[in-house]
């Protein structure tokens, strides 16, 4: 496999070095850092096992070059391209159009070149609803949901998505509590329905304080985690021990490190708990098939995935 890491300067000043490649890089993904991304393990074996001539390269891009690299990819002969930290902000900004999805959760991560056009979509969201129905045959609508970390970019993105699904309840947490609330208030007309679910209101937010979390978790079936926290094995606890209860299912985003913290809380209480390699799959497998317009080999994409962790 292509280990390079391309500079966005390569991009910009014309891109011929893309076209020239065996075979030739018509997708790739942006990011800083970006060594880091999986992306193009099982991009490549998608498009390797589609027989589609051509590959998925890293490009290595800072916060001043985004919106010329983005504006190179037609002449370079891209046909799409991910944006991953800290650009899928800026990326929304930059495309012609984008779905109602990106646009509700503020970022981009997914983009399709059409003609001259760069059209913007966000699979974060609907990647974690197919994750969540593989690992626990769940879906996200029937669940009430305690998020954590909902003044991020990935907090938002899912708890946009649980507004758009209408899910039971949810409950927005995060360290600066003003974000959350902030966030609830946008999203509160999404939850204001006849839908009854006892006396508990259907959005609430509150502070990542162990009372507010005690109570709340007595009233919630899924617990996320959108934070940053558990990607190094230093990281301290995000939750107090002897939180979590063994009816709890628990979705924790972050991927790097094996177990988070919060994975091995959860499995000491009894709970069913995963990490976010399935979200990073299904969001990719979601590209490919937005890309493509056909569904991507799912199991060469796990493989390929399972290989590199
Ligand atoms: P971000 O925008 O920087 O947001 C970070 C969030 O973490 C904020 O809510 C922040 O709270 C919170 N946080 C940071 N340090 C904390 C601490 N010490 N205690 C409590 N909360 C803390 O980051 P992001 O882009 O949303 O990414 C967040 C995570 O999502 C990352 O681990 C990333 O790997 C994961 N992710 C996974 C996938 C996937 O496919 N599996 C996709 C996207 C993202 P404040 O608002 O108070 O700062």
């Amino acid at each position: 496999m292509n280990e390079t890491i391309y500079e966005a300067s390569q991009l910009i000043s014309g891109g011929d070095l893309f076209k020239s490649l065996a075979p030739p890089a018509r997708l790739c993904v942006f990011g800083d850092p970006v060594a880091h991304s999986k992306s193009p393990i099982f991009q490549n074996a998608a498009l390797h096992a589609s027989g589609l001539e051509m590959q998925y390269v890293k490009i290595h891009t800072r916060s001043e070059e985004l919106t010329p690299a983005l504006q190179s990819l037609p002449a370079a002969g891209f046909i799409g391209a991910n944006i991953t930290i800290p650009h899928k902000p800026a990326a929304l900004a930059i495309v012609d159009e984008a779905d109602d999805y990106a646009r509700k959760a503020g970022a981009v991560n997914t983009i399709v070149v059409e003609g001259e056009k760069l059209i913007g979509f966000n699979t974060d969201g609907p990647g974690l609803v197919r994750a969540l129905r593989e690992e626990f045959y769940v879906d996200l609508r029937d669940l009430r949901v305690l998020l954590l970390g909902a003044g991020g970019g990935a907090g938002r993105a899912i708890a946009v998505q649980c507004a758009f699904e209408s899910c039971e309840r949810l409950v927005l947490v995060n360290r600066t509590f003003e974000k959350a609330k902030a966030l609830a208030q946008e999203l509160s007309s999404y939850f204001r329905s006849d839908r009854l679910v006892g006396p508990a209101e259907r959005l609430e937010a509150i502070p990542l304080e162990e009372r507010a979390l005690r109570e709340q978790l007595s009233k919630s079936d899924l617990v996320i985690n959108a934070t940053s926290l558990g990607m190094r094995r230093i990281d301290p606890p995000l939750i107090p021990a002897g939180l979590l209860t063994a009816n709890l299912m628990v979705y924790d985003t972050v991927y790097a490190g094996g177990k988070s913290r919060l994975i091995e809380q959860a499995e000491a209480a009894g709970a069913r708990a995963t990490n976010g390699l399935s979200m990073l799959l299904h969001q990719g497998a979601l590209s490919f098939e937005i890309w493509f317009g056909r569904a991507a080999p799912l199991e060469v994409m796990r493989a390929a995935l399972k290989s590199a962790s």
